[in-house]
């Protein structure tokens, strides 16, 4: 397969390319597989404790060691080690639950968004990003690479970021450093949460 081969059958991630428009893919049907989709999972549960999760472990440390952006009363910013994008980073609650449907707390539920409000001003102000691409992965199988403490990726996206480099090179190309980073986002949230939260 040559590169020019390559880059017409990957889809680049282009919002623009969302459905509805058709994504090619063929459609396997399996119903027999619903007997191990339904089976109980309890007994497979991983315990993982709070001392091995990176973002329970982020919150003990000063925020540049633990790339922390911004901390509010339960949630906070914090920058992303493996960013999909430069300036990439991830709101998570303090309280070291999975699923967006064990916050019940309605003023942790609003202060979860708000951070996203916030760090979508802060990238604008500091990066001046044309786009976002903001989400959640639920669970090992949802592609949450933490799978056990919620986190919201916000991601900025440039026009033409997404190049040739991620797909022929598998690299990316991150124009600036990871402390540099948070460190100008840093500054930036301090000096808008007053008035965004
Ligand atoms: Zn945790």
């Amino acid at each position: 397969m040559t590169i020019d081969d390559t880059l017409h059958s990957v889809r680049i991630d282009d919002p623009s390319n969302f459905p509805p428009q058709e994504d090619n893919f063929e459609r396997l049907w399996t119903p027999q597989r619903m007997s191990y989709v339904l089976r109980d999972k309890t007994t497979e549960k991983k315990h993982e404790d709070t001392h091995s999760c990176p973002f329970c472990s982020a919150q003990e440390k000063s925020d540049a060691e633990g790339l922390i952006v911004w901390r509010g009363k339960n949630v906070f910013i914090i920058m992303n080690l493996y960013p999909y994008n430069s300036g990439h980073v991830m709101v998570c609650p303090n309280n070291h639950v999975a699923m967006l449907t064990e916050l019940v707390d309605d003023s942790v539920i609003l202060e979860f968004e708000k951070a996203t409000q916030l760090a979508m001003t802060v990238m604008k102000n500091v990066s001046r990003p044309d786009g976002f691409n903001i989400g959640i992965n639920q669970g090992e199988a949802g592609g949450a690479g933490v799978a056990t403490h919620l986190h919201q990726h916000i991601v900025p996206r440039w026009n033409g970021d997404s190049n040739f480099m991620p797909i022929v090179a598998q690299t990316r190309t991150m124009p600036i450093l990871l402390e540099n980073q948070r460190a100008a986002y840093a500054q930036e949230a301090a000096r808008l949460a007053p008035e965004v939260m």
